[in-house]
């Protein structure tokens, strides 16, 4: 026979927070459920007996922006649901990539419930690589105080200590918006590739963003790599070698032999490590040679054929 569970209903993060420590061994924080109930499916031993409802914290479904010295910044609530930021005109104008992530996951039904947070801790959700490219932050409540942490830092300690549980409560997450600049455009990209269209767990998942300079360079690109079961993060090397460079076959192919080196996901049962390093570095070639060819249309040139 299942064993019951119960479901605790906290007002405020402190009381949250103790309900958790109380009951440390058998309790588990809740928002959406979306993610936790394809863990229960898959194995309804390892359940938790106290499920710690987070998402109806005061405060924790908001978005909301605000201006500090004339930068602007985003606050997504942890608890905002994915339909929610698909639906908040000030995430569709700023981050392109980020709402083509949350449109892409799942269906609507799922995506009323699913949020953010959640989709962040289980450290492989597919809105991941789009966060990463903006920078974004991460608030948590520590017990006593509210802390912050990029989002980047954060993947990183989870990769080399995955096996220890989040205890903390993730509050927000902050995401700067870039200034409207004179000296180039901007662009931005997202790609989730899957075994089927829909309704299927990424295989890869790739985000970028940058500048293409008035003076045909690229200038602060920004590219994030993950899907499945990797721990996304960003490459930097990479974008290094973006830097200030001219787009050229040379370029290219120097990009493309750096992703198969420094994106080192781990094989699953369905993709191995070649094939997701692959199609990681043929899609980030494939928006790069698209942009190229969009600056080669502005200036009615001729575009490069690449071969990778
Ligand atoms: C049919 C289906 C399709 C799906 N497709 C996709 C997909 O394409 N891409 C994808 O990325 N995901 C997918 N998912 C998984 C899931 O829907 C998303 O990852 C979702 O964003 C998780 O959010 P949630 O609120 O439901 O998280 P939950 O299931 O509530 O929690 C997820 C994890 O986060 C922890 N947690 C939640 N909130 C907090 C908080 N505030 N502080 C600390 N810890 C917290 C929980 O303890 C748990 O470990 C799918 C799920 C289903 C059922």
């Amino acid at each position: 026979m299942e064993e019951s569970k119960s479901v605790m209903f906290p007002k405020s993060l402190h009381e949250a927070w103790k309900l958790y420590h109380d009951g440390k061994e058998s309790s588990c924080y809740i928002s959406g459920g979306t993610w936790l109930r394809t863990q229960w499916e898959a194995n309804p031993e390892g359940t938790a007996k106290q499920l710690i409802c987070v998402d109806c914290l005061p405060g924790l479904q908001t978005i909301s922006t605000s201006s500090d010295d004339g930068e602007t910044m985003v606050t997504i609530g942890a608890a905002a649901t994915l339909s929610q930021c698909l639906e908040s005109p000030v995430i569709g104008e700023s981050f392109s990539g980020f709402i083509t992530a949350c449109r892409n996951i799942a269906a609507p039904a799922i995506r009323n419930q699913a949020t953010v947070g959640g989709n962040i801790l289980t450290a492989a959700g597919d809105t991941i690589p789009s966060l990463l490219v903006i920078d974004a932050q991460l608030h948590w409540f520590n017990g006593t105080d509210i802390e912050s942490q990029p989002l980047s830092d954060w993947l990183r300690e989870r990769e080399n200590d995955g096996a220890n549980e989040e205890e903390r409560i993730l509050v927000s997450v902050t995401i700067p918006v870039k200034k409207q600049e004179k000296k180039g455009t901007a662009f931005s990209f997202y790609t989730k590739v899957g075994r089927r269209e829909a309704f299927i767990p990424s295989v890869v998942t790739v985000a970028g963003t940058g500048m293409l300079t008035i003076e045909g360079t690229l200038a602060d690109v920004a590219l994030a790599a993950g899907g499945g079961t990797t721990v996304p993060g960003r490459l930097p090397d990479v974008e290094a070698l973006l830097h200030r460079a001219r787009f050229s076959p040379e370029l290219l192919k120097k990009v493309h032999e750096k992703i198969m080196t420094d994106y080192s996901p781990p094989p699953d049962p369905f993709a191995g490590v070649y094939y997701k390093k692959t199609v990681a570095a043929n899609v980030i070639i494939g928006e790069l040679y698209r942009l190229q060819e969009q600056q080669s249309d502005d200036k009615g040139g001729v575009g490069y054929a690449v071969r990778s």
